[in-house]
């Protein structure tokens, strides 16, 4: 993981989120403090390593990531760059004012441009993004926050009202779309499934083939369906099932139910298209208990990233779908 961050894949960047920043630079107009959000650390993460060099590149026109000053940030061994990755550690008082008394002796750079960067700020404890509140209120000259959010609901309102919010689209699901119908030969329907459980193509071919999604899609039904029908002794049965899940296609398990949920929000589905009927039964007997639903399966899906018992957690799951 820490060898393939090290590098810059400007090809995962939107042109759009390019175009913006290009804009910020001609007008001299670049935020003290931006919010770059979409589903993707990976994402996310490229998209803040490409803003940091753009800020502090040696050339007037970008050098791609070429220049010593680039490379450092690239290699994260420039001196006025900051990374903190509060899905890794907690953010903690102390860390905001470690940042905040670097950031205020000068600069060990020509550039003179101090950045700090926070991964996954919707993570931050309160009191932490407090204190990193009073920095942004009145930032140094040429110090420049970046921060980078999986779920940017969750980031402290405070915090999103003193920045530049750039949400980024986590695919281009056009282009995934295609790829699959061509070359998985899958449905028009199983394609939007698909392009919607993943962040790319890498992480969609990382992770099985056509028939192993069929698999998991089935039991996601399946599991729905003797929900609606009050079948729960054959959801327990279902449960060893689930139980046997690799991590990676109970998360895909997960998502699958969570875009069925969307689904009964809606007078037309928008994931399961072919199944209108099964989605009107699903929003007649779940009838607004889809929050619960869908916080339940949030919690297990944040659980998951962590180590963790698997058997528990499905235990944990199906009980709570029980309380329904
Ligand atoms: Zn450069």
């Amino acid at each position: 993981m820490e060898s393939n961050t090290r590098m810059l894949n400007v090809k995962m960047l939107s042109k759009k989120f390019i175009t913006t920043i290009e804009n910020y630079l001609i007008n001299n107009m670049f935020p003290h403090s931006l919010i770059i959000a979409s589903n993707s650390d990976e994402i996310n993460y490229q998209s803040a390593i490409y803003l940091t060099c753009r800020l502090i590149c040696e050339d007037v026109i970008w050098c791609e990531g070429k220049c010593n000053n680039c490379q450092r940030v690239i290699s994260n061994s420039y001196p006025d760059f900051v990374i903190l990755n509060l899905c890794s550690e907690k953010l903690k008082k102390e860390m905001v004012r470690e940042i905040i008394s670097k950031f205020s002796l000068s600069s060990l750079e020509v550039t003179n441009k101090k950045i700090y960067l926070i991964q996954n700020i919707e993570d931050g404890s309160l009191e932490a993004n407090n204190s990193l509140l009073k920095f942004l209120e009145e930032p140094p000259i040429n110090t420049y926050a970046i921060f980078t959010s999986k779920s940017i609901n969750r980031v402290l309102p405070t915090i999103i009202s003193r920045s530049q919010v750039l949400t980024l689209l986590p695919i281009d699901f056009e282009i995934v779309m295609t790829k699959l119908i061509n070359e998985w030969k899958v449905t028009f329907e199983d394609a939007k499934l698909i392009s919607n459980c993943f962040s790319d193509w890498n992480e969609i071919v990382a992770n099985g083939d056509y028939a192993k999604f069929l698999e998991i899609k089935l039991l996601a039904l399946d599991f729905i369906t003797n929900f609606i029908n009050d079948n729960n002794e054959d959801n327990y049965l279902l449960s060893s099932k689930i139980n046997k899940l690799e991590k990676n296609y109970l998360s895909l398990f997960w998502k699958l139910i969570i875009l069925i949920m969307k689904d009964s929000f809606l007078e037309l589905p928008q994931y399961f298209i072919t199944q209108q009927k099964f989605i009107k039964e699903v929003t007649d007997k779940i009838a607004n208990k889809q929050n619960y639903f869908l916080t339940v399966i949030y919690e297990c899906l944040e659980r998951l990233k962590f180590p963790v018992n698997k058997n528990l957690l499905v235990d944990y799951f199906i009980i709570m779908m029980l309380k329904i």
